[in-house]
């Protein structure tokens, strides 16, 4: 069997269109970004708030695996249309859980809306103008000895 590979949709997916896993594939991928992620009720998953037809979900540090990941295609699909190539939030443990990490996700019609994603930092930097400057010049001047 030879597949085309024939360009990418305008959903940003490339895909042999005449090798029907891919257009399979194809179909999912390019629903969920026309319409949203579908995002059916999940055991354990936290309804926040609702106001008329859309929902709030939260999606905390100590939230089930599959909340988790159905949080992270949201991500990964909002970092489709603004062209990022790293994930907004990631589902595996470690990654986010020392900053307190928390998804809203907003749900519409069993579709994902929107997404918010907060973190704690706990990162204080505190320096005086004359530092500032000095390590400015420093800078300056190692990335003219590099030649940029
Ligand atoms: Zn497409």
């Amino acid at each position: 069997m030879t597949a085309t590979l024939s360009g990418a949709c305008e959903c940003g997916l490339g895909y042999a269109r005449d090798y029907p896993p891919d257009v399979r594939l194809h179909r999912r991928v390019h629903d969920a970004w026309q319409y949203g992620v579908r995002l059916p009720t999940l055991k354990g998953e936290q309804l926040l708030v609702q106001t008329g037809e859309i929902e709030v979900l939260v999606v905390g540090p100590s939230a089930p695996k599959p909340v988790r990941k159905r949080a992270a295609q949201v991500g990964s699909m909002a970092n489709r249309e603004m062209h990022y190539d790293f994930g907004v939030y990631s589902p595996y443990d470690g990654d986010e859980r020392g900053y307190s990490t928390h998804v809203y996700l907003a749900r519409v019609n069993g579709r994902a809306g929107a997404i918010l994603v907060t973190r704690e930092r706990h990162l204080f930097w505190k320096m005086s103008w004359p530092e500032y400057a000095t390590k400015e010049r420093r800078l300056h001047s190692r990335r003219h000895e590099m030649g940029a």
